[in-house]
């Protein structure tokens, strides 16, 4: 038997493709059954389509298979800090003192996060606002000065927020600055698995302005249309500058059919302050 060190997890990490399986949801559009982490319904996916993260909608609360993902490491963390069986965000509700700051306001997510006593979500509506105001019933929030107490937070929630900002790293120091001892920020961002540094996609020029480095890219976002710019895409760099604020990082690549977690770029973070 030939010695194969492949077999090993390694960094970088190897991108596997579709499974046959995955391969065959992605024909027909549609598939499950799968027990939701974020609703905890026994559901099927809808709208299977090629950004396998970005769709997968589940039947019952809507919730992609991005949202899923990170509720999978939720539950997970809130089971390790609280003990009980958490199976989905559903059963927080159950957690009466616990306290989740989401940096989004809207999605299946947010609405069953909403069930919980101590819940609060934000959204950045530009810098003509100050963190703590309430613009069109909502939050504002900028993560870099956020109007939040020191170690007020058991966990902070953001899914694909922290490449809109221009200077993360201040963002995560703000985190880590409102997280109680023993708290997490779980997230997800656009991330190199096979790479090591960030990419930097702008810079900011002589009047202030941002410059693109790289061509202009825009995700979708809830409050601006025509999307928010990315700024940055992260690497194993981003972990190395967690760790100098402190945090000590795990990197999840998660997958599971039984929860409608598919894809092989299904890579989650969990930032802990110890
Ligand atoms: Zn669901």
């Amino acid at each position: 038997m030939s010695l194969n060190a492949e077999k090993f997890i390694k960094y970088p990490l190897a991108d596997r493709g579709l499974t046959p399986l995955e391969r065959l949801m992605l024909k027909i559009g549609w598939g499950g059954p799968i027990k939701c982490t974020v609703c905890g319904s026994l559901a099927f996916m809808k709208r299977i389509k090629q950004n396998l993260r970005e769709t997968c909608h589940c039947s019952v609360c809507g919730a992609t298979n991005r949202k899923r993902q990170l509720a999978l490491v939720v539950c997970d963390a809130v089971r390790r800090m609280r003990g009980g069986r958490v199976a989905s965000v559903r059963d927080l509700a159950r957690y009466p003192d616990l306290v989740i700051y989401n940096t989004e306001t809207g999605g299946a997510l947010s609405r069953e996060l909403s069930r919980m006593k101590n819940y609060i979500s934000s959204e950045y509506f530009g810098e003509e606002h100050n963190s703590g105001d309430t613009v069109k019933g909502k939050m504002h929030q900028d993560l870099t000065r956020l109007s939040l107490e020191n170690e007020s937070i058991d966990i902070v929630l953001s899914s694909d927020v922290f490449e809109h900002i221009p200077d993360p790293y201040r963002a995560h120091a703000e985190v880590y600055r409102v997280l109680r001892p023993g708290g997490r920020h779980i997230f997800t961002v656009p991330f190199y698995k096979t790479g090591f540094l960030d990419e930097h996609r702008t810079s900011i020029g002589a009047g202030g302005e941002f410059v693109h480095t790289k061509p202009a890219l825009y995700h979708g976002d809830p409050v601006r249309r025509g999307g928010a710019l990315v700024h940055n895409i992260f690497s194993l760099e981003m972990l190395v500058k967690l760790a100098e604020l402190g945090f000590r990082t795990n990197l999840y690549q998660v997958h599971s059919y039984r929860h409608g977690i598919l894809g092989s770029g299904a890579v989650v973070f969990e930032a802990m302050k110890d």
